[in-house]
């Protein structure tokens, strides 16, 4: 089996960043992402710089990486004025967020889900007659950190009305970590069966461990698209608590194991890594650099 990881180091590993990271570094890490093999990547967001300053330097980003046809970069829009930067940037992919509850929403949208929706519809149509690839991502899909549980009946109806716009691809994101396995699959399953033509790709964080056995649930499912973050950094500004993504080498370490094709080199990755525990000062929450591979069981280099 082929599936794709979407390496989101860039974009959701470094938002959640206290210390700022120069633009040379992040063209840095989304290089190293290609060199490895990586050839989706969630580079940037086009959020408003006040909110996130972190993204400020979205369009340096996007001017200064390798172009190439097979790779493909994403940049995540909020709103038309987000999508003009897009495509004046040259994005070959939008990812646009809508939350599931109305408090999450305000919060990091500044519009309830209804009017989420419709900023959703609007961006898809405009995003294809700009010929980009479109993806629609149901945020605290799994949980909220404000309202708790989200009703599953709630979903399906979001799944529902954002596929009537056409995604070329519905992500459904454990934003805060909460899912487990069963709810991961019953979900997928709904994105199958209410939109067979999107591609269904899932963003899981491991904050509370399960983000691992959520993304096996997930692939079992039919999901043929996975986010992770090279070393497992990541967070997110508006959701208290929240930790990072799953890691891009503790994924590929059970995927190549398991004869699951992603063209991503791991141990490229490691030392990737490694690269980026030094830039943030910090070792990477993934485990891999730390455990080594296996059989093969020389670590590249030691943990800073
Ligand atoms: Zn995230």
């Amino acid at each position: 089996m082929d599936i794709t990881l979407v390496e989101v180091a860039p974009r959701d590993g470094l938002q959640n960043e206290k210390r700022p990271i120069a633009t040379a570094d992040k063209i840095e890490l989304i290089h190293r992402a290609v060199d490895a093999g990586a050839r989706r990547i969630e580079a940037v967001s086009f959020v408003d710089p006040r909110r996130v300053p972190q993204m400020a330097d979205a369009e340096a980003v996007l001017a200064g990486v390798r172009r190439d046809a097979e790779i493909s970069y994403a940049g995540l829009v909020f709103n038309d004025r987000g999508l003009d930067r897009a495509v004046a940037a040259g994005v070959d992919e939008i990812n646009v967020v809508v939350v599931a509850t109305d408090t999450f929403s305000r919060r990091n949208q500044g519009c309830g889900t209804e009017e989420g929706v419709g900023r959703w519809e609007r961006l898809a149509a405009r995003g294809a007659e700009a010929g980009l690839w479109r993806t629609v991502t149901i945020a605290a899909a799994f949980g909220c950190p404000f309202e708790g549980e989200v009703p599953e009946a709630r979903v399906r109806d979001l799944v529902a009305r954002v596929a009537a716009a056409g995604p070329d691809e519905i992500a459904l994101a454990d934003t805060i970590g909460v899912g487990t396995p069963d709810r991961v699959r019953r979900l997928v399953s709904t994105v199958t069966e209410l939109a067979p033509n999107a591609l269904p790709r899932c963003h899981f964080h491991n904050t509370r461990n399960t983000g691992y056995a959520n993304a096996l649930a997930a692939l079992d499912a039919g999901a043929r698209a996975l986010d992770t973050s090279i070393g497992g950094i990541g967070g997110c500004p508006f959701a208290p608590a929240a930790t990072g993504n799953i890691a891009t080498e503790d994924l590929l370490y059970t995927l190549d194991r398991m004869g699951i094709t992603t063209g991503v080199d791991i141990t490229a990755t490691i030392e990737t890594a490694h690269w980026l525990g030094g830039l943030l000062a910090t070792p990477v929450p993934a485990l891999l650099g730390r455990a080594g591979l296996f059989p093969n069981t020389a670590v590249t280099q030691p943990v800073p």
